[in-house]
């Protein structure tokens, strides 16, 4: 290894661990369900994206082996060298009727697909006002593409229209987009999107909402853009596959014209292969049975209140989550690690989350409660968070 790599990893791993900030990541043992099992121990598992508890549905396991029957396992090659699967799309068309939109592109992951969508409309001459608290994914996506990143403040629709308006006047940029999460994942917030499709319009905005944690989730399963009815004002519809839809991938949504300069402009979409026939056939039949029926997205939202209600009754604070995201704010971060621990002791894993992914001082538990819950697990899981939160003096 080169001296000048070595010095460099050894002197910043080092100073990682000596603060505690370090993450030794744990071995899942099984399935990734409403439990999992971790060291040998079943434990109910709050932790995960898995929403509708589909990541282990029979119906998608069934159509990924048959998938795997016929096409093998991997998908060749990058789509436009290689050849497009049938299976990419009937997904692609699929996630278009599911989405309201004329058309839709997938990619690999969520991560990539905000790198590929943003990069390949917006550079250097234009602006991105960007949420504050937009995810990873988006804020390298705005960097990678060189646009000026205007950061405005978390849902703050005055300092939105401010920015906006000061970005026009300056006469500096061809083109303008606002950027947002369309449900915030550390607090179960929904963006205000009628507002911001309403500043768009006045400021000439391109609007992009990455949905992945309201698809499956808000509007009846259909994401936070159908929930307000706004399938013809948002330009990109943004959604990942790895969360709700419970396999792996992400995809943009929108008019064909945007759809077809993706397929010839994004750079993961050109230069990377794409998702395998086995995770496209289970994301389609997840997307069928979302369709089909709002069961499942019904049981995620009385599960969500029903665990909401039993940490809030125990004098938790649990925010003002708007989705069945439930934060448990803790506050201090050596507090909330040591009550994360505590609580995987006791048999619920549910990660503390500390500085810098959340504010200083309001270190949480982020709790995700999934359809696939059943009433016992969520007893249980108050049952030890009143355990543990008498035990460290939190309530
Ligand atoms: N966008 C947002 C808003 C997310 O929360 C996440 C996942 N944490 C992603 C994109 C990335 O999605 P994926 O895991 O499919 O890469």
């Amino acid at each position: 290894m080169a001296k000048v790599l070595e010095s460099f990893l050894d002197e910043n791993l080092n100073s990682l661990r000596v603060q505690g900030l370090y993450n030794e990541i744990d071995v899942v043992e099984g399935a990734n369900g409403p439990t999992i099992q971790i060291n040998g121990k079943d434990l109910i598992n709050l932790s995960s994206n898995n929403y509708l508890g589909l990541a282990t549905n029979n119906l998608l396991k069934q159509a990924a082996k048959n998938a795997i029957d016929k096409y093998g396992v991997g998908a060749g090659a990058v789509r436009t060298i290689n050849g497009t699967l049938d299976l990419h799309i009937a997904l692609e068309e699929k996630l278009a009727e599911f989405k309201g939109t004329e058309a839709a592109i997938s990619y690999q992951s969520g991560f990539n697909c905000n790198m590929a969508a943003i990069s390949a409309v917006m550079d250097k001459d234009d602006a991105i006002l960007s949420d504050q608290l937009n995810h990873a994914s988006i804020i390298d996506g705005c960097r990678l593409s060189k646009a000026k990143i205007i950061a405005y403040n978390h849902s703050d629709m005055d300092d939105l229209r401010e920015k906006a308006k000061a970005a026009k006047e300056s006469g500096l940029y061809k083109k303008m987009m606002v950027i947002t999460d369309g449900v915030f994942s550390m607090d179960g917030d929904i963006a205000k999107l009628p507002e911001i499709v309403q500043i768009a319009k006045q400021f000439d905005l391109i609007t992009y909402v990455d949905n992945a944690h309201g698809s499956g989730v808000t509007g009846t399963g259909k994401g936070t853009v159908k929930q307000f009815g706004l399938e013809k004002e948002i330009d990109f519809q943004i959604g990942t596959l790895s969360k709700a839809v419970g396999v792996v991938g992400g995809y943009v949504a929108g008019k064909k014209k945007l759809i077809d300069w993706l397929k010839v402009r994004s750079r993961p979409f050109l230069f990377s292969t794409a998702v395998t026939p086995g995770d496209v056939a289970a994301i389609t039949k997840a997307i069928e049975i979302m369709e089909r029926s709002s069961e499942l997205v019904d049981q995620l939202w009385e599960n969500g209140r029903y665990l909401k209600e039993g940490l809030k009754k125990l004098g938790f604070n649990i925010g003002a989550s708007e989705t069945p995201i439930t934060p448990c704010i803790i506050g201090d971060e050596k507090l909330t690690q040591l009550f994360s621990n505590r609580l995987i002791q006791e048999g619920v894993y549910a990660k503390g989350i500390v500085f810098p992914t959340v504010p200083k001082g309001t270190g949480r538990i982020r709790n995700m409660p999934t359809a696939a819950h059943t009433r016992e697990m969520l007893d249980k899981a108050v049952g030890i968070y009143k355990k543990v939160g008498e035990e460290l003096g939190v309530i």
